[in-house]
């Protein structure tokens, strides 16, 4: 007999081990550790997602015929070992866990791993097409995708003669739009139960209200229906932030594929069945395979390709404390900032924008401590793991990985946030001023990062443009004194 180790993030019949495992020879066991729920003080519905996503598993699980361990212990090799006592198996395996952590615990316990298919691209094939680049850029990869994967192409040439259509897309928010109105989930006997169990734990953010279900059948009801109500405007409303829909045109399937409860290679397969037999723009289509079959898989790869320390670097030695309306959006006259904190305690999710443009970006420009940020992040985000967050967070928002992963920091001044969303027509400050009372703080912060950071990224091409806007500016001297009151008031809650 053999006993296989199921994580709480690898929750699927078709792909690895249970894809070819058999309930007379396989006893499984899943283990919900205490580290898991009391490592970190996280956002009750991120908790909550993983553990009834995991409960759900277990009895389906049951249902096939499996003899299911499902215990709760100190650690998961804890879990593991005492499993292995009750049953007497010795034979442990495992797929080949997504964390660092997980993969040395799992290591040093002898069991046995396995490479999987959670991902298109193995990790040996990745590493194999990192060591051939230069820089690893994400646009390089996704042609490698498009090609060995043979998703919209057109012989050796891009499906429509190009390989991204993003300068079609990035629209502002329209006005007098009808968005596509999310699914809504009852919460089931296990989320409730799931609920309960975590009551007496010290969490933030709101109870679940039917965003999410933690289930395969809501995961392919949300597949469907994004391909339904958003995809063919996926692309133009992509990076808009709207103040009368959370959900915009975005899939909301990270959560679920994170779990393993979808994989990608169905989602792209159904993408472009239903593109087939609709009409889809060619643009949003793209944009949205570019997003599974790009991003998702660069990320992970390169969470891979670097070394695990890579969490820990600061190249900008950014060392303030994360501001207290992280916690409670209340605290921050910032109608962007307290809007998307605001949203991020209701729900655990905000679509890339909000994560990028306002809050990472904020992060860079104020210094905020890259460890400090990526830890908040880890703890309130619903689709929240290590591999997804490492890169995004250090490599993607806040440029602390010496330009390893992006070529260049994503940074932006009021106006582009202005231009994308509709928070500034509510906010005490003015996204056109830099001086002044009433100055956005992103516009000063953002003249005072570019000339903070001139050394480092002043002969950098890609910023060229902006370091010509710097030295345009007249009144450089008048913005780094507002950014000194900026970053005080900062210091003492009261921006
Ligand atoms: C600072 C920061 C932190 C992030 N943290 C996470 C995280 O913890 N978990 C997570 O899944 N995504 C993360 N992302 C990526 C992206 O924001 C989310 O995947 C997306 O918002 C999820 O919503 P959706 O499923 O509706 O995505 P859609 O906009 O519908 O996109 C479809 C899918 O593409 C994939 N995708 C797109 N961009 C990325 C990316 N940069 N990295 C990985 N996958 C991507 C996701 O699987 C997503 O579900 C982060 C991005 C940033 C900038
Ligand atoms: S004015 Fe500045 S702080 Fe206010 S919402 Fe706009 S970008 Fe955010």
């Amino acid at each position: 007999m053999r006993l296989l180790y199921i994580s709480h993030d690898q929750l699927s019949f078709s792909h690895g081990l249970l894809a070819t495992a058999d309930p007379k020879t396989d006893v499984v066991v899943m283990v919900e550790s205490k580290r898991m729920l009391e490592s970190k003080k996280w956002h009750r519905q991120r908790l909550w997602f993983l553990l009834s996503a995991a409960r759900h598993f277990a009895d389906e699980l049951t249902t096939k015929g499996f003899q299911v361990h499902y215990v709760k212990a100190a650690t998961t090799i804890a879990g593991i070992e005492l499993v292995m006592t009750e049953t007497e198996i010795r034979d442990v395996h495992a797929n080949e866990p997504l964390s660092h952590r997980l993969q040395d615990n799992l290591t040093s316990a002898g069991i046995t791993l396995h490479p999987h298919n959670f991902f298109l691209i193995s990790r040996t094939d990745f590493l194999d097409w990192a060591r051939t680049q230069k820089h690893l850029k994400m646009e390089n990869f996704y042609r490698f995708q498009r090609k060995r994967l043979d998703v919209l192409m057109d012989g050796d040439d891009p499906v429509g003669g190009q390989w991204n259509f993003d300068k079609d897309n990035r629209l502002p928010p329209p006005k007098n739009h009808t968005w596509p109105v999310p699914l809504y989930f009852e919460l089931d006997e296990i989320d409730r139960e799931v609920l309960k169990d975590i009551e007496h734990l010290d969490l933030y953010g709101e109870i679940p209200e039917g965003d999410f279900a933690p289930t395969r059948s809501a995961a392919l009801q949300q597949l469907n229906h994004f391909l339904k109500t958003s995809l063919n405007d996926f692309g133009p409303y992509e990076d808009c932030v709207p103040n009368d829909s959370w959900n915009v045109n975005h899939s909301l399937l990270s959560p679920y594929m994170n779990v393993g409860l979808l994989n990608p290679a169905e989602i792209i397969e159904k993408a472009l069945d239903y593109a087939e037999n609709h009409e889809v723009s060619l643009a949003s289509l793209e944009g949205f395979i570019r997003q599974i079959i790009g991003w998702r898989e660069y990320v992970n790869g390169v969470y891979w390709f670097f070394e695990p320390e890579y969490k820990s670097l600061n190249s900008l030695n950014a060392n303030r404390e994360l501001p207290e309306f992280f916690y409670d959006p209340e605290k921050t006259q910032m109608n962007c900032l307290s809007s998307t904190v605001s949203d991020v305690m209701k729900r655990g999710w905000v679509h890339h924008i909000p994560r990028l443009m306002i809050l990472s970006n904020f992060a860079t420009l104020a210094g905020i401590d890259p460890q400090a940020f990526l830890g908040w992040m880890r703890e309130m985000f619903i689709d929240a793991a290590d591999w997804v967050m490492v890169p995004n967070v250090i490599g993607m928002g806040v440029h602390a990985d010496d330009g390893r992963m992006m070529t260049k920091p994503y940074i932006s001044a009021g106006a582009y946030i202005k231009k994308m969303t509709n928070y500034c027509n509510g906010c005490a400050f003015n996204p056109s001023k830099r001086t002044g009372n009433d100055a956005c703080p992103f516009t000063t912060l953002y003249w005072n990062f570019l000339d903070e950071h001139k050394d480092t990224f002043s002969s950098n091409q890609r910023m060229w443009q902006q370091y010509s806007g710097l030295k345009r500016l007249s009144d450089l001297e008048d913005v780094k004194e507002q950014a000194k009151v900026v970053l005080q008031k900062l210091e003492d809650n009261t921006l």
